[in-house]
């Protein structure tokens, strides 16, 4: 009586990231196990014929460390390090670790280069993070997950309030199939990572969900809808169908 049915699950690491696991039954399985996946992204967890979906939720989630930590090592992720370069609203950020200092995460400016060649440069912010190094990943997640709702409350709700609607409730995700949804209830939920994209894109999502609140299908009029509040939507939407995919490799 297998009443596994999901064929994913999803998990919390301890650095916060949700881990979507692709679920294999196995006749020939004696017991629930974890396998990284080498070629992908992802891992999948091995199910015995007749396990229930809590026997296995309860073992992925106990194994939720040692799945982060291998999924780091994977050679296509960039992990949240002192010295990686992330862009947030399409500007860059060089992570750097400021150990001595106890202000949590903060951001010093870049410094304006003037360059012969491009006189409009600029350069990279620094994004500080006080603390122990082996809590930096934690607190850049933290910190880009505050700065996504704050950016993106913002511009949806006021995307709503041009089309006279009202936003029930923002929640932030970890989410790798949507970037965004929208309830009956009027309730949007978006992906965190949409702050590592440009900030047009960001706006795209915020209005492509809000125009969702007076139409919840994506005809004609919806497209108008979007188009109303932001203009022309197709390059955004063609930038995340390229490079959304990138996005999930951060963290
Ligand atoms: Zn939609």
């Amino acid at each position: 009586m297998a009443d596994l049915r999901a064929d994913t699950i999803t998990i919390e690491t301890p650095t916060g990231e949700a881990v979507r696991l692709a679920v294999r039954i196995s006749g020939r399985a004696h017991r629930i196990s974890l396998r990284i996946d080498p070629t992908g992204s992802g891992a999948v967890l091995v199910v015995p014929e007749g396990a229930s979906v809590k026997q296995a939720e309860r073992f992925a989630r106990d194994q939720a460390g040692w799945l982060a930590r291998h999924l780091a090592k994977q050679p296509n992720r960039i992990a949240f390090d002192d010295g990686v370069i992330l862009s947030v609203l399409g500007r860059k950020h060089r992570i750097r670790h400021s150990p001595d200092q106890r202000r949590g995460v903060w951001v010093e400016p870049a410094q304006v280069v003037v360059d012969e060649a491009a006189d409009d440069e600029t350069g990279t912010a620094d994004l500080c993070v006080s603390g122990e190094a082996d809590h930096l990943p934690r607190r850049v997640t933290d910190w880009l997950k505050r700065q996504a709702r704050e950016e993106i409350s913002l511009r949806a709700r006021a995307h709503a309030h041009q089309l006279d609607r009202r936003v029930a409730k923002v929640t932030i995700r970890d989410t790798s199939s949507r970037w965004g949804s929208c309830s009956s209830s009027g309730a949007l939920s978006f992906s965190w990572r949409l702050i590592l994209a440009p900030e047009s894109v960001l706006d795209y999502v915020c209005a492509h969900e809000a125009a969702h609140l007076v139409e919840m299908n994506h005809s004609p009029a919806f497209w108008r809808l979007v188009r109303g509040l932001i203009g022309n939507w197709e390059s955004e939407r063609r930038w995340l169908k390229r490079n959304g995919a990138e996005l999930h490799r951060y963290g």
